[in-house]
């Protein structure tokens, strides 16, 4: 049993052997995509066929698309003030409570002009409260993401484009973690501006895109000038073999996405049958729509930063739901925002799987489990 059990790819997942060739492909090619000889051209059409690839994986056009180094950035990008629609320009900013740090951070809105929108005990944002914002003030860009990366929770983002755009706002939706885990159309979401990143679906890490589905749409000034790389969008001479890598992972993610859902799905219902057979373990946001991939569980008592090392010396790789600063373990601002106590959202692990994880995997991972509690109970 020397083999390891990686069960945290929603932090990162290994790279697909299609991407692997792609860019292997890529890094020999010598010339700058923005060169009009040869050699430029011939990188210029590994950059343009993976932008048709990535755009095609979210029901988007090719020239929806602009190339970041990771969803970070793609993130920022989108959550600058300025953007216009219909004459209406987005200066104040809405996130959910339960967003990613990249998008809780606030881009380069000054802090005074963004505010929160609340989520319920499933972490689920409340659309009422969310119109109640909209309704507080002027016309608004609002963050809400498809799926959250710890509790695996699905936003109605539908209903939320709906209540945004009555409202004359702006939509941008970060789903990073939905890429490869559901099916994703970035018009029919309604979502103006949809962030994604390469190395959640097995491409490779520090690449992303910003899709910008609405043409009307006016941008502000862009985060990154200099060339004018990405049609004056992000400026920068491109990482063409990255670029190639999420063209390449983002197709076979799209291809594969039938089976590998359904792969996961089976999986994470073994996975999680076996979990609260231990008397004590809650499983968060069980109760409403989640990715396939995706369990966070807890079981009092337990604290996330000993049963990550626990896990890790039984071979299995998983992360804690709780945020480690300078040495201290918190509750992670999603379960504090699903007002879960803090006593139980610091035990909070994460376990998130991959189209090629195993049984064996799951059953190592509930091996390691039943111990860790075995050992609470004996210290009881
Ligand atoms: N958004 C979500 C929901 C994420 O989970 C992550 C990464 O964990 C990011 C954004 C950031 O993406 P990247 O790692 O490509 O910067």
């Amino acid at each position: 049993m020397s083999e390891r059990a990686y069960l945290d790819w929603n932090a990162t997942a290994p790279l697909r052997p299609e991407a692997l060739v792609a860019m292997l492909a890529a890094l020999e090619e010598a010339g700058n995509p923005s060169s009009v000889h040869a050699e430029g051209r011939a990188a210029r059409r590994l950059v343009e066929q993976a932008r048709g690839q990535v755009a095609a994986a979210v029901g988007a056009r090719a020239d929806d698309v602009v190339f970041t180094a990771g969803g970070t950035e793609a993130n920022a990008l989108a959550l600058t003030p300025g953007w216009q629609l219909s004459g209406r320009t987005a200066e104040r900013l809405i996130v959910s409570a339960v967003e990613h740090p990249s998008v809780l951070a606030g881009g380069r809105f000054p802090a005074e002009r963004m505010s929160t929108a609340p989520v319920n005990a499933h972490g689920v944002i409340d659309l009422d409260a969310l119109k109640a914002r909209l309704a507080a003030g002027g016309p608004a860009l609002v963050s809400l993401m498809l799926a959250n990366n710890e509790t695996g929770a699905v936003q109605p983002v539908p209903e939320a484009a709906r209540i945004v755009h009555e409202a004359g706002g702006i939509l941008h939706v970060d789903a990073v973690q939905a890429l490869g885990r559901m099916p994703i159309d970035a018009r029919a979401l309604g979502a103006d501006l949809l962030t994604i990143s390469a190395h959640k679906i097995g491409g490779p890490k520090g690449n992303g895109a910003l899709i910008v589905t609405e043409p009307a749409l006016r941008w502000p000034v862009p985060l990154i000038r200099g060339g004018g790389q990405e049609r004056n969008r992000r400026a920068g001479t491109e990482n063409v073999a990255g670029i190639a890598g999420f063209g390449a992972a983002a197709e076979a993610a799209a291809y594969n996405l039938p089976i590998e859902t359904k792969h996961m799905s089976a999986l994470r219902s073994e996975l999680e049958a076996g979990l609260i057979a231990i008397d004590g373990t809650m499983i968060f946001s069980q109760q409403v729509p989640r990715l396939p991939n995706t369990t966070l569980f807890a079981l009092k008592g337990i604290r996330a930063e000993t049963a990550v090392i626990a896990f890790d010396l039984e071979g299995v790789a998983v992360s804690s739901g709780a945020a480690c600063s300078s040495g201290k373990v918190q509750a992670s601002h999603v379960l504090a925002a699903m007002a879960i106590q803090p006593e139980i959202a610091v035990g909070a692990i994460r376990v998130s799987l991959g189209p090629t994880t195993k049984k064996a995997d799951i059953n190592r991972c509930i091996e390691a489990w039943k111990k860790l509690a075995n050992v609470l109970r004996k210290a009881k």
